[in-house]
């Protein structure tokens, strides 16, 4: 009997509830505040759609991207993962300019879903005190594609990746960094890059 009060109840609700699609946008943030207002509203009093709005949440959680709302549906969304550095990656990519630069620790080699990127951390030559990086993304369509450089929620630079795959900051100040690249169809986000 309990059973079937519960279900009574949740199809009670229910009647007024919006419908799944309407919640997630509202949670993403993509109503307009006269939409989003009842929605609110009725969250305040609909212990299922609170649930279905926990799920979400969770769901988004286990993701482990922040999504960006307009995009999130057809983009796809890599965070990239550092994999050792050394020879046999350098040699995998191919890239001789990294090997005349040189440095002491070789690029920093980053996977990310079909991408491989390598980012080569220097002294800024012309900016003494100051970094540049030099990278190079191979296995994605590299028309399109804005490079930039986040600390925080602030861009501190953003640059177009070139047809090859490459692009260059310079007259960097050391501190950690989020590089983020993003097209048309995907967008890559390294963290905690501490240059
Ligand atoms: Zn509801």
């Amino acid at each position: 009997m309990a059973q079937m009060d519960d279900s009574l109840k949740a199809a009670l609700y229910r009647i007024s509830c919006p419908d799944s699609a309407t919640l997630g946008n509202f949670h993403l943030g993509l109503l307009a505040e006269t939409a989003a207002q009842p929605i609110a509203d009725h969250l305040a009093i609909c212990p299922l759609c609170t649930r279905d709005i926990a799920q979400l949440e969770e769901f988004l959680a286990e993701t482990a991207v922040s999504l960006q709302p307009s995009t999130a549906a057809r983009i796809k969304v890599w965070i990239a993962k550092r994999i050792p550095s050394g020879g046999q990656t350098r040699n995998m990519l191919g890239q001789p300019a990294f090997a005349v630069r040189g440095s002491d620790s070789g690029p920093l080699m980053y996977e990310a879903g079909d991408a491989q990127l390598s980012l080569e951390v220097q002294d800024d030559p012309e900016h003494p005190g100051r970094k540049s990086i030099l990278g190079l993304v191979l296995g994605i369509e590299t028309e399109s594609v804005e490079v930039k450089l986040l600390q925080g929620d602030a861009v501190v630079t953003a640059v177009t990746l070139d047809e090859l795959g490459n692009f260059t900051f310079a007259k960097l100040e050391a501190g950690t960094y989020e590089l983020t690249l993003s097209g048309p169809e995907m967008e890559i986000h390294v963290q905690d890059l501490l240059i």
